[in-house]
């Protein structure tokens, strides 16, 4: 199972994530370069600002010569701005009558430049109509601002220089397609180890199966040579024979029944069917099922459940969950004891159960294994009491089946203690 949790971890969530983490570095990348332009312009913008401001104050103020620099400047088609600290335009090169201008400090450019210092913008000019990449510089009491028109030339300067990103895109290429040959291979061989562990599990496990069913079978079958080979025995013998070879066939259809049940819940656990039933009356039927074993061995029973339980599950395996730890507790918690059946707690989705005994317990080595198919803690003592080594392995399956849990441990006071849940 985790192996292929891993292999569609791989396949599945390693290609997306990587293309992701591509289309982002691409992405930031992008911007980078972007911005590394824009700001490329702003600094040549700002550098003819800076002159101009200096050119200024060279001639104290005297904005007529402002003119004569232009034809200086190595952009052609510059276009010039001078403006107050209060927004008034005091000078424009694309402009005769500055009076008649709009007030500029709201424009986004200004707005930058008052908080920072400098600022630009993109914009369609209102006095005449060209569309101008603005950039402006505050200079004490007042503004210089430079604009280009947004043509083409202007374009390719602000476009990002896209060779970085071919290579990226190329280099993102390459890994993917190495990420998803690799991925490919990996879950191949994955899925090839993985149909090699199930068959040598199934391998082991029909081993086990063959050797559980062997040993009731031989009994029966050297039971009935015995009585094959003498016939002379007497009634009292051959009753004696054949009621032991009743035991071991009841054996065998016990056996069979556990492993079909964990054979359903295994291979095909949608054929399992779920009706609503109240939960409060199987464990009634637990109790009365065993209750002659209950009192030859001196065991008390104590439920501890509020109210009605209703459950969505399949009613035999919720009998068979309860009974196969009452069978459990009667077989090998030992005799005068008490065996307390609990409703915990409930959430919104599951109601835990405590199940538990003031038996003899379990040496600790065992509680890691009880719940594996055909584990017994003494083999001869689980045998004499019709044991298959399969009720707590049927128990866990069931529990998961209906999509809980099991645990198992120990309690300090004595006796063993499984805590488990199953969804309402
Ligand atoms: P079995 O067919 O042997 O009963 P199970 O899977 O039901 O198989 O149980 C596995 C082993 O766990 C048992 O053989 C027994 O030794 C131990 N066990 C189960 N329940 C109890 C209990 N209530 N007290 C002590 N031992 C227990």
């Amino acid at each position: 199972m985790e192996k292929i949790k891993l292999k569609s971890y791989l396949g599945l969530y390693s290609l997306p994530v990587f293309i992701l983490f591509s289309i982002l570095v691409l992405g930031f990348q992008y911007n980078r370069e972007k911005q590394y332009k824009a700001d490329l312009l702003n600094t040549k913008l700002e550098d003819a600002n800076i002159m101009l401001s200096k050119f200024l104050e060279s001639v104290d103020g005297s904005i007529p010569k402002f003119d004569s620099l232009i034809a200086l400047s190595p952009y052609a088609n510059l276009r010039i701005s001078l403006v107050d600290s209060k927004g008034k335009v005091l000078y424009d090169n694309v402009v005769k009558n500055v009076s008649k201008m709009e007030n500029h400090l709201s424009r986004a450019e200004f707005v930058q430049a008052k908080k920072r210092g400098s600022g630009s913008e993109i914009r369609t000019s209102h006095t005449n109509k060209i569309t101008y990449y603005y950039h402006v510089n505050r200079f004490g009491s007042y503004y210089v601002r430079s604009s280009l028109p947004y043509n083409m030339e202007v374009n390719e300067l602000l476009s990002p220089n896209n060779l970085f990103l071919y290579f990226m895109l190329f280099l993102s290429f390459i890994i993917i397609s190495v990420l998803f040959y690799l991925s490919n291979k990996l879950s191949v061989k994955m899925q090839r180890e993985q149909i090699e562990h199930d068959a040598t599990v199934r391998r082991h496990l029909t081993q086990q199966v063959a050797h559980e069913l062997k040993t009731p079978l031989s009994s029966i079958i050297g039971y009935m040579e015995t009585l094959q080979n003498n016939p002379n025995i007497g009634i009292e013998k051959q009753l004696f024979f054949i009621d032991r070879s009743y035991t071991q066939a009841v054996r065998l259809n016990d056996l069979l029944h556990d492993i079909l049940t964990l054979n359903q819940l295994n291979e095909a656990p949608k054929t399992v069917e779920k009706e609503p039933f109240l939960l409060n009356k199987i464990i009634e039927n637990v109790i009365n099922d065993v209750s002659l074993k209950l009192v030859e061995n001196n065991i008390h029973v104590e439920t501890t459940i509020d109210g009605d339980i209703w459950i969505r599950a399949n009613a035999m395996l919720v009998y068979s969950i309860f009974r196969n730890l009452m069978d459990n507790a009667i077989a090998y918690a030992g005799k005068n004891i008490n065996i307390q059946i609990q409703l915990s707690s409930d959430d919104s989705k599951f109601y835990h159960f405590i199940f538990s005994d003031s038996g003899l317990g379990v040496d600790e080595k065992h509680t890691n294994y009880l719940f594996d198919r055909f584990y017994r803690v003494d083999k001869g003592r689980s045998r004499k009491n019709g044991g298959t080594g399969l009720g707590l392995a049927i128990v866990k399956n069931a529990i998961e089946f209906h999509g809980g849990k099991i645990t198992v441990r120990n309690k300090e006071e004595g006796g063993l203690e499984f805590r488990f849940s199953i969804r309402k």
